[in-house]
């Protein structure tokens, strides 16, 4: 395996401290006090996450690993071909298009999903990309995007407490500072629009493009500005996959949010309201160029009758950096596979 040292420690504002090289193979990973601490929080983080959601009424169900078809909305990242008995199968960037299918079955429902995204190779130095990781995915049938916010934040607030309080061990031995994520508990998360935040960035120096994604220097800019986590709502079109709903009220933009953890730790989660009329899912993803007959059969499905949705995912490594404060979001992994990097 090739040792990677990070060239982008972050901005001067960030309290993130440099990350170390990856280890060569997975024993000497695990052998480190620092990684067993992380991962025993991350698992203490699952259990929590399963016994808020169960309890909120939410229906657990094991994701898809492959399927004809994956989500496309993954902005510069390859997706991975599968030969499934002759036919081009992918394995899943993310599992919206089975969320939104499973969701006429059941309201309310969740997921720990492994995701494999080939990522460009220039965000192995981010600190927060993973060519493999997890989401907590989550989605609500007839739910609006504040209805999902609501979930986000109050799942995102049970377990950082439950960490805060089961894990002190753990988190004294990272050198966590369990203050900062008091006050996540105890607040209410910020809000801001992307017009806003881009409006900063711009204001700041950074040159945000107003029509694309929160780029990663200009998101750990933001993130590291903030003490407790705050939502970033209403995307451009064209910024995000085709499935996140246009606001009828103001066309261009959609109903969507990203849910970002401060102390420049970035992104945590993405979500939206759901685009479900068949019509309307054709034309934008004919916006996106590509072709819909691709969807077979989500759009078969869509136009049998997709229910309306709203919903999220978080990522789980991330989130285990951000409540164990780990200098880069590989650390935050039993077996981490950072781009381009040959490993275990
Ligand atoms: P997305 O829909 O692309 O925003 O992915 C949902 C969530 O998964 C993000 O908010 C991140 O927390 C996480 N995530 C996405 N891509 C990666 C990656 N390459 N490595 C680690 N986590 C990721
Ligand atoms: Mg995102």
């Amino acid at each position: 395996m090739t040792a990677v040292s990070a060239e982008f420690s972050g901005p001067a504002s960030s309290a993130i401290p440099a990350s170390p090289a990856i280890p060569a193979s997975p024993d000497a990973h695990l052998a480190s006090e620092e990684t067993r601490a992380t991962l025993r929080v991350q698992s203490q983080m699952l259990a929590a996450t399963r016994a808020f959601l169960t309890r909120q009424g939410f229906q657990e169900l094991l994701p898809p690993i492959i399927g004809p078809v994956t989500d496309p909305g993954t902005r510069g990242s390859k997706q991975v071909d599968v030969d499934y008995y002759g036919h081009k199968y992918k394995l899943m960037t993310s599992a919206i298009l089975y969320k939104q299918a499973t969701l006429t079955a059941f309201d309310k429902i969740f997921y720990i999903a492994p995701n494999v995204r080939l990522e460009p190779l220039e965000t192995a130095v981010t600190h927060r990309h993973l060519a493999e990781f997890h989401q907590i995915d989550v989605e609500i049938r007839d739910a609006r995007r504040e209805d999902a916010m609501a979930v986000a934040e109050a799942l995102v607030s049970h377990v950082v407490a439950d960490a805060v309080q089961e894990m002190p061990a753990e988190l004294e031995l990272l050198g966590r500072d369990t203050d900062a994520l008091r006050e996540v508990v105890t607040q209410a998360f910020g809000r801001m629009s992307h017009q806003e935040a881009t409006d900063d960035l711009i204001a700041a120096g950074h040159p945000q493009n107003p029509g694309a994604e929160i780029d990663w220097e200009g998101e750990e800019m933001i993130s590291a500005k903030s003490t407790r986590p705050f939502f970033v709502v209403d995307y451009p079109k064209g910024s995000r996959g085709f499935y996140d709903r246009e606001r009828t009220d103001a066309p261009g933009v959609l109903r969507n949010f990203d849910l970002i953890a401060p102390e420049g730790y970035g992104e945590l989660a993405s979500g939206s309201e759901r685009e479900y009329d068949y019509a309307t899912l054709v034309t934008r993803i004919r916006e996106t160029g590509e072709n819909p007959a691709k969807y077979g059969w989500y759009l078969d499905l869509a136009r049998r009758g997709l229910p309306a949705s709203s919903g999220f995912g978080i990522g789980l490594e991330r989130f285990t950096r951000y409540v164990t404060g780990r200098p880069s979001v590989w650390q935050a992994s039993a077996y981490p596979k950072l781009p381009g990097v040959v490993s275990a």
